[in-house]
């Protein structure tokens, strides 16, 4: 066990109710936190009031790559680098933080949810090991979710193209939209 302050160890129950609030498995807290497995377990007993679930995570990126699950992840993934990168914020913190203002994107857009915590979480660590990138959208000039190797120039995001069966396609793009726009709003402040 590692040697830490109370302080500190009480900042590591808090991230970790938090990400248990937002719906992490124990995968995502034993990665991301210090505190022993059983602490853990215990804290996600109290938070959610159940044992936590068992089983595999999802593991694949071309999840990402279907038309609504990558407007979303885009959406996410973006908010993400942004708090990273130009609001300074560790990776922990801007996952949390940036989870959250994706659901209140869904909320204000009155969309479902697609992405889960945990496919956020799983979705940094493909791009943290090179797995997927952000490619420029030539039309809206939005970065979307992409496979690593996938072609660069001229691709048109999900957002601007989306598939004619697609009944909430509307909402979808307009959510999406929104999101460029705060970030372009963001990144000229
Ligand atoms: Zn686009």
């Amino acid at each position: 066990m590692l040697k830490r302050s109370l302080t500190e160890d009480a900042q590591e129950v808090f991230r970790a109710i938090a990400l248990i609030e937002l719906g992490a498995r124990m995968q995502v807290l034993e990665s991301e936190l210090t505190l022993s497995r059983d602490r853990m377990i215990r804290l996600y007993r109290e938070v959610k009031g159940v044992s936590p679930p068992k089983g595999m995570l999802p593991f694949s990126a071309d999840w990402y790559m279907t038309w609504l699950a990558n407007i979303h992840a885009s959406l996410f993934y973006n908010t993400y680098l942004f708090l990273k990168n130009e609001a300074r914020c560790s990776h922990l913190d801007a996952l949390t933080k940036g989870y959250r203002l994706y659901l209140e994107h869904c909320r204000h857009s009155e969309t479902e949810p697609v992405l889960d915590l945990t496919r956020a979480w799983t979705l940094v660590r493909f791009f943290d090991a090179n797995i997927l990138q952000l490619t420029k959208c030539c039309r809206c000039t939005g970065k979307f979710v992409a496979h690593k190797h996938d072609l660069q120039h001229n691709v048109v995001c999900g957002a601007c193209q989306p598939p004619s069966r697609a009944g909430k396609t509307k909402k979808a793009a307009a959510a999406r939209q929104e999101a460029i726009e705060a970030a372009q709003v963001a990144e000229a402040a």
